[in-house]
């Protein structure tokens, strides 16, 4: 054999650089599927069956192509695996294949790509990293953006991106509707009257393939979170694609205006649910920003809707991306607030008197999926403010969502979320009181506890713990601009005497949930 092609879990593209000068007289295609995967994070149920039923659909769509495909498939009986990891797996497998050369697309997991490279030296042979031609941005690419500045702010990121690539810009090198940013037009609320009938999202009935995985997750995997009762995801390329003409036919001209908004038993109102397909490869970002332009010029969808998901796909996705390569293995250990607690037992099994807890988790157990806001804003928010160890939080983001993948997961949630970086992701950390879930969602009307008080037993615990958070954080955050109004709103509670009996009750209620 000349060369072994390794595909890994998130990497299911047959265009991808790995397929480059392919010869299926010589070469061959390696995958496995691996105990490791499944439960070095306790993954979600949900999350197993997506990533093998996507694997198995993809080998058995390159067999259809009469390429040769050597592929480790779990069953129910662990006895059955040729080993718990990929790297025990591909020294068995190299040792019977004899490849001369092994060929990868870069992983996507520092860790990964570190156990890959190991593999190949113990074994004696040259392994090929290729580019990702996945990402608009390719990692040296960004390394370049990135030396020599003293700060790395997304806006100046995405708007060279904007030019480099020609999206949304106008003949005369202007921003389209001479405008980067339409954020202001981003955030409406829906009003005593909620949502306007928000079209479900396409369910694609799981066919054999599917089932069997179902079946095998059950069995094997039956004592971790989640439910499989709603597998109705996409897991082959057509239906990527029809998820993706769903989005932009129904949900588009929509996304932008709400895409803030949450709301009682809507997990997705119009937003596109996407990242899963595109971060297994199955969907590539060019596509759908070329289908949402192609919206806006037919009138289809207003800019801010379209700018609002085309910054999500260029701009933050490349962003994020960039820099968990430029800052990796280091960015993994940062704590930059000193945040060392477990998460509330409630993060894995929604069991909270919290009303928008309750329901942001409800979607996480049904769907392996919030949106944005309740992931930032609602779960992210309250471990931020609890003081939860921020790599732990990445840890449970890793294994509960559908679409975590390591360089996408660790900046969003260690960085953005859980401000663990110290400000090189964001600019400042996400807290809010209860208020602001209140003005976005219509979750307090039936909480048992009430957004705008701050002790005692009727407080919102956002509340509590948003004067506890900045109180303890005071220090290290003073030197941040961004914090500054924040920070003095503190004496005034200060100066009303309400600190003390906050304090207390955060205390308490960080007693109370540890123990839980
Ligand atoms: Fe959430 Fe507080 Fe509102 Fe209850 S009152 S739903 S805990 S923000």
């Amino acid at each position: 054999m000349r060369n072994l092609i390794l595909i890994l879990g998130d990497q299911l593209d047959a265009d991808s650089s790995a397929f480059d000068d392919f010869d299926s007289e010589q070469d061959a295609v390696w995958m496995a599927e691996v105990e490791e995967e499944t439960s070095y994070v306790w993954s979600h149920k949900l999350r197993i069956a997506f990533f093998f039923s996507c694997m198995r659909h993809f080998r058995d769509y390159l067999r259809e192509r009469d390429i040769e495909v050597h592929y480790q498939e779990l069953t129910h009986r662990r006895s059955d695996d040729r080993g718990k990891d990929f790297q025990t797996v591909l020294r068995k497998d190299i040792y019977n294949l004899r490849p001369q050369k092994l060929i990868v697309t870069r992983p996507g997991h520092y860790r990964v790509l570190q156990n890959l490279e190991d593999q190949a030296e113990e074994s004696g042979l040259e392994i090929e990293i290729r580019p990702d031609r996945h990402f608009y941005c390719d990692v040296d690419e960004f390394t370049e953006y990135a030396d020599g500045r003293k700060s790395l702010l997304l806006e100046t990121f995405y708007r060279q991106m904007r030019k480099k690539h020609d999206v949304l810009m106008t003949s005369s090198g202007d921003p389209e509707g001479d405008n980067w940013n339409f954020d202001e037009d981003n955030r409406e609320v829906f009003g005593k009257q909620g949502p306007d009938n928000p079209t479900p999202p396409h369910r694609f009935r799981p066919d054999d393939l599917t089932q069997e995985v179902l079946e095998l997750v059950e069995k094997r995997w039956s004592d971790h979170p989640g439910s499989l009762n709603n597998f109705t995801l996409p897991v082959t390329r057509p239906q990527a694609l029809q998820m993706l003409r769903d989005f932009i036919d129904h949900s588009l001209p929509k996304f932008g205006t709400f895409e803030d908004a949450m709301w009682t038993d809507e997990a997705f109102l119009y937003h596109s649910r996407l990242s899963a397909i595109l971060n297994v490869k199955l969907l590539n970002p060019r596509e759908c920003v070329e289908k949402a332009v192609e919206a806006y010029h037919s009138g289809h969808a207003e800019l801010n809707n379209v700018e609002g998901f085309v910054r999500q796909l260029i701009g933050w996705r490349e962003f994020v991306r960039g820099i968990y390569w430029l800052k990796m293995p280091d960015y993994a250990e940062k704590n930059a607030l000193s945040a060392t607690r477990d998460l509330p037992k409630f993060f894995w099994d929604g069991q909270t008197d919290m009303n928008c807890v309750r329901h942001a988790m409800q979607h996480v157990l049904d769907h392996g999926y919030t949106h944005h806001i309740e992931r930032l804003m609602v779960l992210g928010n309250l471990s931020l403010m609890y003081g939860a160890d921020p790599y732990k939080f990445h840890e449970w983001h890793m294994a509960m969502y559908l679409d975590s993948v390591d360089w996408a997961s660790l900046p969003n949630t260690l960085g953005m979320s859980q401000y663990g970086d110290g400000g090189i992701v964001g600019t400042k950390p996400y807290c809010s009181t209860g208020k602001y879930i209140k003005r976005m969602s219509n979750y307090c009307e039936g909480c048992r506890y009430r957004p705008e008080v701050a002790h005692g037993d009727e407080a919102c615990p956002f509340t509590t713990f948003y004067w506890d958070f900045l109180t303890r954080s005071e220090k290290k955050l003073a030197n941040n601009n961004r914090m500054a109004l924040q920070l003095k709103n503190i004496d005034r509670k200060r100066d009303k005497g309400e600190l003390g009996p906050i304090r207390e009750h955060a205390k308490h209620l960080r007693e109370s949930w540890a123990k839980q």
